[in-house]
Protein backbone atom coordinates (compact mmCIF):
# COMPACT_ATOMS: atom_id res chain seq x y z
CA UNK A 1 0.00 0.00 0.00
CA UNK A 2 1.36 3.31 -1.36
CA UNK A 3 1.19 6.09 1.15
CA UNK A 4 -0.08 9.81 0.56
CA UNK A 5 2.71 12.34 0.08
CA UNK A 6 0.96 14.99 1.90
CA UNK A 7 -0.57 13.48 5.08
CA UNK A 8 1.09 10.28 5.26
CA UNK A 9 -1.90 8.03 5.41
CA UNK A 10 -2.67 5.28 3.27
CA UNK A 11 -3.56 6.39 -0.32
CA UNK A 12 -6.87 4.09 -1.18
CA UNK A 13 -9.04 5.37 -3.65
CA UNK A 14 -10.58 8.59 -3.26
CA UNK A 15 -8.23 9.35 -0.74
CA UNK A 16 -8.36 12.92 0.84
CA UNK A 17 -6.27 14.56 3.51
CA UNK A 18 -7.34 15.25 6.57
CA UNK A 19 -6.34 18.66 6.45
CA UNK A 20 -8.31 20.14 9.53
CA UNK A 21 -7.46 23.49 10.40
CA UNK A 22 -6.95 22.17 14.08
CA UNK A 23 -4.60 19.21 13.86
CA UNK A 24 -2.17 21.32 11.82
CA UNK A 25 -2.28 24.15 14.47
CA UNK A 26 -1.87 21.48 17.02
CA UNK A 27 0.80 19.51 15.03
CA UNK A 28 3.08 22.95 14.48
CA UNK A 29 2.18 23.64 18.34
CA UNK A 30 3.52 20.24 19.32
CA UNK A 31 6.35 20.78 16.70
CA UNK A 32 7.17 24.23 17.95
CA UNK A 33 7.47 22.93 21.48
CA UNK A 34 9.46 19.63 20.49
CA UNK A 35 12.10 21.95 18.81
CA UNK A 36 11.76 24.29 21.62
CA UNK A 37 12.99 21.69 24.41
CA UNK A 38 15.23 20.45 21.90
CA UNK A 39 17.63 23.75 21.43
CA UNK A 40 17.13 24.46 24.92
CA UNK A 41 18.46 20.96 25.81
CA UNK A 42 21.12 22.01 23.74
CA UNK A 43 21.52 25.13 25.19
CA UNK A 44 21.48 23.57 28.49
CA UNK A 45 24.47 20.91 27.64
CA UNK A 46 26.87 23.67 26.32
CA UNK A 47 26.05 26.21 29.02
CA UNK A 48 26.18 23.53 32.06
CA UNK A 49 26.54 26.42 34.83
CA UNK A 50 23.90 28.94 33.10
CA UNK A 51 26.70 31.38 32.76
CA UNK A 52 24.94 33.06 29.85
CA UNK A 53 21.82 33.85 30.87
CA UNK A 54 19.94 34.96 27.86
CA UNK A 55 21.02 31.68 26.11
CA UNK A 56 18.22 29.63 27.37
CA UNK A 57 15.13 31.50 25.84
CA UNK A 58 17.29 32.25 22.68
CA UNK A 59 17.86 28.53 22.55
CA UNK A 60 14.12 27.46 23.33
CA UNK A 61 12.88 30.25 20.34
CA UNK A 62 15.32 29.19 17.97
CA UNK A 63 15.03 25.45 18.25
CA UNK A 64 11.30 26.19 18.32
CA UNK A 65 11.02 28.40 14.75
CA UNK A 66 13.02 25.43 13.83
CA UNK A 67 10.78 22.92 14.16
CA UNK A 68 7.82 24.98 12.74
CA UNK A 69 9.70 25.61 9.99
CA UNK A 70 10.71 22.06 8.95
CA UNK A 71 7.56 20.63 10.13
CA UNK A 72 5.75 23.36 7.03
CA UNK A 73 8.38 22.51 4.70
CA UNK A 74 7.98 19.12 5.03
CA UNK A 75 4.10 19.72 4.19
CA UNK A 76 4.00 21.03 1.26
ZN1 LIG B 1 -3.38 12.60 1.89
Amino acid sequence: MSTCPHCKGHLTEGHRCPHRRGLIIAETMLAGLGGGLGGWLLVAAFDLHGQIKDLDAFGFAAGALIAVGLNRALRT
